[in-house]
């Protein structure tokens, strides 16, 4: 049994059989065979060994052909693990030994080359020999496979994905049906991937360092979500303390949901709060209104990309907007974010995004609409459109300078007059909000308070640009954390800017679903939520436990403190103090 650690990204507990995925998805199906196939099994891998080996001397051939013997002879290197008598005894003798399936045999053995290798990663031969294993497992369990490869989306069994990264795009795929958990080696607990696991409602620890070479598919493994633990080859007691956990954590969340669902978001004190709900696809204002949301606080409407190779039109976006409305009902506000391509979300799907270099500094979000003002104005005209089914309300995203909202202001009464124009029905006082999750707009956020209806702080891109740590990236986890003095200084900034304007401030980043910084935000002066759905259940409890002037005391210490882990320290003390099992 290996026991890793993550970052937790998406509670809960599954159990079941891996399905690893390499960039080409392959999938081992079965890891045994009966004892009277195993001959079979040695002679089946004997096959696509020799299989393997015509291909690589036939690619040799034409790279040779092409570009010279020199490129060609790279191949012939390549191909020469074909010809290793040890190595392929070395597998079959896997399969002899331990009745495995020749894919699995593969797999387990060239897995633990490739981890020695890992290990002299200091020595330059052992860098390049690591791709020619890899390539050479991958060639023979696409050989071995046959039918058997089965890109991600036509998963048929429940699985388990283990993966070094997923997509966003990759990750909204999956049926969650069948994928009852991820894990992966990188990635970050606001990275998109991460958030859309959470939005599935499926486990997942990411940022987990290197495991894929420890993991042959079908291997059983365990998703810890609460804990951020991934189990590998679990034994047979922390397989049934699993499996008892995952019993009471399934009654547990059934109950949590049902009580939560009529209660209002108010502190101890009387303070009624708003709880609202983070979606990115129509279906999840249901999840919202089953967990107790009070509206949508954050509609991620750039996932309407997903799938596509042109722009949605106008009539889809129109669609999308006016299903969440109708599902939500007419009292409840839905804040309908404008379009937030570009970073890592489906930069390629607009077809525009050249390779930047540094996306997240690149062309992005309103960066991207105000320079594409036919993508801009038909989503504002399709948001306009749906605004007559609701209580709609519209938020720029990344605002950096007071100029930009400026200039998304004046797209929006061009869009207004055209629609007048010609008649077609809309709100004309829709509230407009913008995000502040640039630290230069959080500077300025008592000029940007003058000109719109609401704030909501996007801490997920906050704290990346304000500790310049990449939100998706596992070596700087340490370094991006919400609690770091700099955030929290903005932060008061912000709800300060918004209390004197006399606006609403919001959060809505992944921040607002931690239990632990409740306390914190109300002491801000903060009055509204907008989380993950299955987040809500907890805030709501964790609210209904504090004071108002308590809050305030201790954000006050917080904005005292000098490092994000005695904030941490102090935050988890508290919360600890007055809901115990909200604090971990
Ligand atoms: C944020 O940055 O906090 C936010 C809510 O937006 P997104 O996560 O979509 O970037
Ligand atoms: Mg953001």
């Amino acid at each position: 049994m290996e026991i890793r650690r993550g970052i937790a990204v998406s509670p809960g507990i599954a159990i079941g059989p891996a399905l690893v995925m390499d960039t080409e998805g392959v999938r081992i199906r079965t890891t045994s065979v009966p004892p009277d196939q195993v001959p079979a099994e040695a002679d089946r891998l004997r096959v696509a060994v020799a299989a393997a080996r015509v291909e690589a001397e036939r690619k040799q051939r034409v790279l040779a052909e092409k570009f010279g013997e020199e490129i060609g002879s790279i191949f012939e290197a390549k191909g020469g693990l074909y010809q290793d008598e040890h190595l392929i005894a070395g597998i079959e003798g896997l399969i002899r030994a331990n009745q495995f399936s020749a894919e699995y045999a593969v797999s387990r053995h060239i897995r633990g080359v490739v981890k020695r290798l890992d290990a002299a990663s200091h020595m330059p031969q052992a860098v390049r020999l690591r791709g020619d294993f890899i390539d050479f497992e991958r060639g023979l369990l696409a050989l071995l496979g046959g039918d058997q490869r089965t890109p991600l989306p036509a998963v048929a069994e429940p699985v388990v994905v283990l993966a070094n990264d997923l997509t966003p795009n990759e990750t909204a795929e999956l049926d969650t049906n069948l994928v009852h958990a991820l894990a992966t080696e990188s990635g970050g607990a606001t990275s998109h991937t991460a958030i859309l696991a959470g939005a599935l409602e499926i486990p997942a620890v990411v940022g987990v360092g290197p495991f894929l070479t420890d993991v042959s598919g079908a291997d059983v493994v365990i998703v810890d979500g609460n804990n951020g633990y991934l189990i590998l080859d679990p034994d047979e007691p922390t397989l049934a303390r699993y499996q008892e956990a995952r019993r009471l954590e399934r009654t547990k969340s059934g109950e949590h949901r049902v009580t939560s669902r009529n209660v209002p978001a108010v502190t101890r004190d009387g303070v009624r709060l708003t709880m609202l709900g983070n979606i990115e696809f129509p279906g999840e204002a249901r999840h919202c209104l089953d967990r107790g949301a009070e509206g949508v606080g954050l509609y991620r409407t750039e996932f309407l990309y997903i799938h596509k190779s042109e722009d949605p039109t106008e009539e889809d976006h129109f669609k999308a907007y006016r299903a969440v409305l109708e599902e939500i009902g007419p009292d409840k506000p839905v804040v309908v974010r404008t379009l937030d391509l570009g970073g890592d979300k489906f930069a390629n799907a607009t077809g525009r995004a050249a390779q930047e270099k540094n996306p997240f500094l690149g062309l992005r979000s309103v960066r991207l609409c105000l320079r594409n003002l036919p993508l801009f104005k038909t989503q504002l005209r399709a948001i306009l459109r749906a605004s007559i089914y609701g209580d709609l309300r519209i938020m720029f995203p990344m605002i950096a300078t007071v100029m930009e909202l400026r200039q998304c202001k004046s797209i929006l009464r061009e869009v207004q007059e055209d629609l007048e124009e010609s008649g077609i029905p809309f709100k004309p006082d829709v509230p407009v909000g913008t995000m502040i999750e640039v630290p230069s707009a959080a500077l300025v956020a008592d000029v940007l308070a003058k000109q719109v209806n609401f704030f909501s702080i996007g801490t997920n891109d906050l704290v990346q640009y304000t500790l310049a740590a990449d939100r998706n990236n596992e070596a700087v986890a340490d370094l991006y954390n919400a609690a770091d003095p700099a955030v929290l200084r903005l932060m008061d900034l912000v709800a300060r800017a918004g209390q004197a304007a006399g606006i609403e401030v919001n959060v809505c980043g992944e921040m607002s679903g931690e239990p632990v910084f409740a306390p914190l935000l109300v002491g801000l002066g903060i009055r509204q939520f907008s989380a993950t759905p299955r987040k809500i259940p907890d805030i709501k409890r964790v609210v209904s436990k504090l004071t108002v002037p308590d809050c305030e005391r201790l954000a006050a210490e917080c904005l005292r403190m000098e490092t994000a882990s005695e904030v941490t320290r102090y935050l988890r003390d508290y919360t600890r103090r007055i809901l115990p099992e909200a604090a971990d």
